[in-house]
């Protein structure tokens, strides 16, 4: 009897979760692995801030009981890093030395906050939020009524932003290029919103840069951070966001190209015939424009890892999914965004 199909799925986010919910619904037989760097079974990560509304059980946050993958015949494999594809041999190699192959593979490791290059020496004093333990360092480091220092203010920032100040947190939001991305705003569109923010009282800093930030102790908030005008800053955790960089670094001998993100056909399959892309680490034809495109957001990643499974099992669906893309104050003075996926 034919050995059944191996799908190898790296990364257990919205994509891959979607992925190998998919492939199962569609081939009761075949194999499925899945790699995930998280401690974590899959959760959505747009729930973090809600650690500060006392949400601080992971097990609150599951989007499936641990009991899911053993009954649908998918084996988890979490605290594993994918270090390298072999994209002829059709092989995945772990950290851990061990090799694994796969008779087709799906990449949605996603993506991480991007640092700015300037910023790069001090990633060591910027806390992420980006998994559920970064998200608990945050919350563990703040003080009760303390201050975040924001740099950037991507949505996904302003997401936890409107969480802290709900919950009895002070916010300086240092302005950059990435500020609402991924929306694509004029200097004319950000001013309501910068305003509806000072509003909420957040201290909104606009026309100077970050350029340093160094530790304090001796009972002053733990950060000082540095402006590229003089200003110097405190607060009691400094985080960045900034928009995203895609995990592709795994990715350079697999035989397929890569520009930001892995270039997918709208099938979502790369240039190896083995191998598709789903989610933030991708990046979609479109046809129209005659360019790769990034389709951010959680709307757009959950129908993503699930057509490129439908494709794997043989359809030749192409991605034509563009969540529509908005931003604007309401009559209320809250801001609202198309991206969001807010809980109150
Ligand atoms: C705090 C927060 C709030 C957000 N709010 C919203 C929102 O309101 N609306 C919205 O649309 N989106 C929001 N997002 C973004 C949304 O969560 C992402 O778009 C979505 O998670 C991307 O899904 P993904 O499956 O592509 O990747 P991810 O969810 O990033 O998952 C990547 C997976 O790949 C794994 N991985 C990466 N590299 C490797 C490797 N080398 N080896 C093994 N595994 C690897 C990771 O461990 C992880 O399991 C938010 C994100 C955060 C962090």
């Amino acid at each position: 009897m034919a050995e059944p199909h191996h799908h190898v799925i790296i990364g257990s986010g919205s994509a891959g979760f979607g992925a190998a919910k998919t492939l199962r619904e569609g081939d009761p037989d075949c194999r499925i692995t899945m790699f995930t760097m998280d401690a974590i079974p899959f959760y959505h990560r747009y729930r973090l801030p809600e650690v500060f509304r006392g949400r601080t059980d992971w097990r609150d946050l599951l989007a499936k009981p641990p009991s899911f993958y053993e009954e649908n015949g998918i084996t988890l494999r979490r605290r594993c890093r994918v270090v390298d594809v072999d994209g002829s041999a059709h092989v995945v190699s772990l950290a851990h030395q061990e090799t694994v192959p796969f008779d087709s593979l799906l990449v949605a490791a996603g993506g991480r906050a991007y640092l700015p290059e300037n910023l790069s020496g001090h990633a060591h004093l910027i806390h992420g939020f980006g998994s559920f333990e970064a998200a608990m360092r945050v919350y563990n480091d703040l003080p009760r009524g303390g201050r975040v220092v924001m740099i950037g203010g991507d949505m996904i920032g302003l997401d936890l932003l409107l969480t802290l100040l709900d919950t009895g947190y002070r916010v300086t939001l240092i302005v950059n290029a990435q500020t609402f991305w991924p929306h694509e705003l004029t200097a004319e569109q950000r001013a309501p919103l910068l305003e509806a923010l000072r509003g909420k009282g957040v201290d909104v800093i606009e026309n100077a840069r970050a350029v340093g930030i160094s530790p304090q102790n001796g009972g002053a908030p733990a950060r000082r951070v540095a402006l590229d005008d003089g200003r110097e800053i405190e607060g009691d955790v400094v985080m960045a966001f900034c928009g995203l960089a895609t995990s592709v670094e795994f990715m350079l001998r697999a035989e397929v190209d890569i520009e930001r993100g892995l270039l997918v056909s709208p099938e979502l399959q790369t240039t190896n015939d083995a191998i598709w892309a789903a989610g933030d680490i991708c990046q979609i034809w479109h046809d129209g424009e005659k360019a790769y495109k990034f389709y951010h957001g959680w709307k757009n990643v959950r129908v993503m890892g699930q057509l490129a499974a439908r494709n794997i099992l043989g359809a030749h669906e192409p991605f034509d999914v563009d969540v529509e893309d908005r931003i604007w104050v309401d009559e209320d003075g809250e801001i609202q965004s198309t991206f969001w996926t807010r809980k109150p």
